[in-house]
């Protein structure tokens, strides 16, 4: 018998989460050395345990992660950046402690006047002033937090950069910033980026190619030119779908049919077919396997 107390129920709770975000299966992608790879699918689709899994925070049960080596010959180090700026800053410290600190852990300034001066570069680098480094996190908009956390990223000079919806928390306009920032910084530092998103519109300008992941599997992989003009999956369509059209603001948001199962009881066959427009009896019982097309897109439908 079981004394069922709250942290018993939290760890059953935690227990369940754990397998929840373990939940990804038959994901192989590879990405270039200063090129951009999206992730995209709504949530629960497994993009944020890929991301996890990448920069080594869960480890994979099966399968690896191969990194190149780093321009010094030294492993490539990466970094992540997270959806919300806030939760990753810690509210008292001043900005230029939190961005210090990665150069005072790594011993990667020898002296506090180095220290300083690398502080203030990065700032620069971020687009805020160096008065900024004197203020607390709170004393910012959500906008400037995602710099402070972008700089403070960049600290220890990774090359490769995971960014979990960097901007979904953002105003479209400050979004809009922020993307322009992460792709000039991609520019100037030669950065690699592996990008999350559950917005096409989003991942549009930055990515070379994009991945669109549902119920833990990817579904459609392809340049994303070629994508956006030649979409072939049930799901990638639906998803172009759901992008509002900017020249009338006001038409309503298509949205995607029906809700993202459970990824702990997946339907059988393509996971898809609940909510599938073209769906047929096969579709129930057989899963599609990812087919190279001729025009190099990987795409996991029977009919596509
Ligand atoms: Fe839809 Fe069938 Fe294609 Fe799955 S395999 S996406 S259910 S048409
Ligand atoms: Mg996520």
């Amino acid at each position: 018998v079981f004394d069922v107390s709250a942290p018993f129920l939290s760890r059953l709770l935690y227990r369940q989460e754990r397998r929840y975000l373990h939940a990804v299966n038959d994901v192989s992608f590879s990405v270039p050395s200063g090129g951009c790879l999206s992730l995209v699918g709504e949530s629960g689709c497994g993009k944020s345990t890929v991301a996890r899994l990448v920069t080594g925070i869960y480890p994979p049960s099966s399968g690896q992660i191969r990194f190149a080596p780093g321009r010094s010959g030294q492993p490539l180090s990466a970094q992540m950046i997270f959806q919300d700026p806030y939760a990753s800053l810690n509210p008292r410290w001043r900005v230029k402690t939190i961005i210090a600190e990665p150069l005072r852990e790594l011993k990667l300034r020898d002296t506090e006047a180095l220290v300083a001066e690398r502080v203030a570069e990065l700032l620069g680098i971020v687009g805020l002033n160096v008065a900024d480094g004197d203020k607390f996190p709170h004393e910012f908009s959500g906008g400037q937090r995602q710099r402070i956390s972008i700089a403070r990223a960049l600290a220890s000079e990774p090359e490769f950069l995971v960014c979990d919806e960097p901007t979904s928390a953002l105003d479209v306009s400050v979004q809009a910033q922020i993307l322009n920032l992460m792709r000039r910084l991609q520019d100037e530092l030669g950065l690699t980026y592996l990008f999350i998103s559950h917005d096409l519109s989003v991942v549009r300008h930055m990515s070379d190619q994009i991945a669109v992941m549902y119920l833990g599997r990817i579904v459609e992989h392809a340049e994303t030119e070629v994508l956006f003009a030649d979409p072939k999956h049930p799901y990638t369509r639906l998803l172009l779908e759901t992008i509002p059209d900017v020249n009338s603001p006001h038409r309503d948001r298509k949205i995607v049919a029906g809700e993202v199962p459970s990824p702990l009881s997946p339907p059988s066959g393509c996971t898809f077919h609940p909510r599938c427009p073209l769906a047929q009896d096969r579709c129930k019982t057989e899963r599609p396997n990812l087919e190279t097309k001729p025009d190099g897109a990987r795409v996991a439908c029977h009919f596509a």
